[in-house]
């Protein structure tokens, strides 16, 4: 176990892996140690608060025995649109925090309560059953609301997906920030495509952009060792109007320059838009201006901007039968706080709903379905 201990305001905190942060009040820490080897101090049950290390939020560790199921959340697990790629969502929590941020992440976010990292062998387990069900051709995308990179168990992880029978893509959303040599040739052994987002060349307005003293210079040299490796690149920036509007030619040149997309497109432009939950800026671009604009790169660069799921191999799938329907009525145990603040998590038929409501986890609650969008559960308390 990799593990670091340390005091700090009044805690004892320990480090393990360098995303889990147990605190616990020295004095509470003192008395433990008399009584008991601290190895196991994490199951004593004494007060203690677990952490993601990065954005300080509550961190619950999503495992077979805490019964929380895999399907049913948008935050963590699995997600199944109805294709042949399922999203795989192994930790929330991001060491950026983007002005554009869709999902309000990073520390200091107005609307995330709580983050989640889920058991390798647990999401494994539950991912093979859904590659089962879909057949040949999967593409396992590693994603989430934050950066996947954080996750400690990456290689396991990786390493177990190639495994599975019907997977032939694995590929992985990335901000490149945590990447270095040795870890792209660690996983370029299974990674087929990393999905780089990069929305600027230019320090100052990358940091405008990210939040934090942008490391320009890391992340394009990590692009030329992702093109010049086994693994695809794809350069993702979000076009932000007014703000990185000549980056956007520059992020063109420099992906056609070091050779991106090798086999699938070298660039997937993103629009910015405003969601409800995530960070809004003033200026929006239309849908009209936004596909003019890439019409009119795609023939001055010769290059593909305007992306189809067919362009990665995408095609439709029946989606996993779903044990819920909206309008139902239901009740089930909280099994974990939800993502945003007053949102609970609760079981039902192996999934996951969310609700809102002031009741505590372990609590049973009655609720209606009330929204089921691609297998995501949302439901109210009656
Ligand atoms: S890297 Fe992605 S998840 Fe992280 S803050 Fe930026 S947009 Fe949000």
């Amino acid at each position: 176990m990799m593990l670091k201990e340390y005091e700090e305001r009044g805690d004892k905190v320990f480090l393990l892996r360098g995303i889990v942060e147990v605190r616990i009040p020295i004095k509470a820490y003192e008395r433990l140690i008399k009584r008991k080897d601290k190895e196991y101090i994490i199951s004593f049950g004494e007060p203690r608060k677990v952490l993601n290390h990065i954005t300080k939020r509550e961190l619950v560790f999503v495992t077979k025995e805490s019964g929380i199921p895999l399907l049913g959340s948008s935050s963590f697990g699995l997600i199944d649109r109805g294709t042949n790629l399922i999203q795989v969502r192994p930790i929330t929590g991001c060491n950026l925090r983007c002005i554009f941020c869709s999902v309000d992440e990073g520390k200091k976010s107005k609307t995330r309560a709580t983050d989640y990292i889920v058991d390798p062998d647990y999401l494994v387990e539950v991912l093979k059953q859904v590659v089962e069900f879909k057949g040949e051709g999967v593409e396992v995308h590693i994603d989430g609301q934050g950066e996947p990179l954080l996750y400690p168990y990456m290689e396991d992880l990786l390493s177990k997906i190639s495994k599975i029978k019907g997977v032939s893509i694995i590929s992985m959303q990335t901000n490149g920030i945590l990447l270095n040599e040795s870890k792209i040739s660690a996983l370029e052994e299974y990674v087929t495509r990393f999905n780089l987002s990069l929305s600027s060349l230019d320090r100052d307005t990358a940091s405008r952009l990210s939040g934090i003293k942008y490391p320009v210079e890391r992340v394009t040299r990590n692009a030329e060792m992702i093109a010049n490796s086994k693994a695809d690149l794809l350069i993702a920036p979000v076009w932000v109007p007014g703000i990185n509007d000549r980056d956007i030619e520059k992020i063109i040149e420099f992906a056609l320059e070091i050779n991106a997309g090798k086999r699938f497109p070298p660039l997937g432009i993103q629009k910015y838009i405003p969601y409800k939950y995530g960070r809004k800026l003033k200026k929006v671009m239309t849908f009209k201006e936004f596909y003019d604009r890439l019409r009119k790169w795609e023939e001055e660069y010769g290059v593909k901007l305007i992306l189809k799921p067919e362009d990665f191999g995408m095609d439709k799938r029946s989606r996993i039968p779903h044990p819920i329907k909206k309008g139902e009525m239901h009740s089930g145990r909280i099994v974990a706080n939800g993502r945003l603040f007053g949102e609970r998590m609760v079981a039902v038929r192996d999934r996951v709903v969310t609700i809102r409501c002031d009741k505590r986890v372990g609590d049973h609650v009655k609720f209606r379905i009330t929204a089921d969008k691609d297998g995501i559960f949302y439901g109210e308390v009656v």
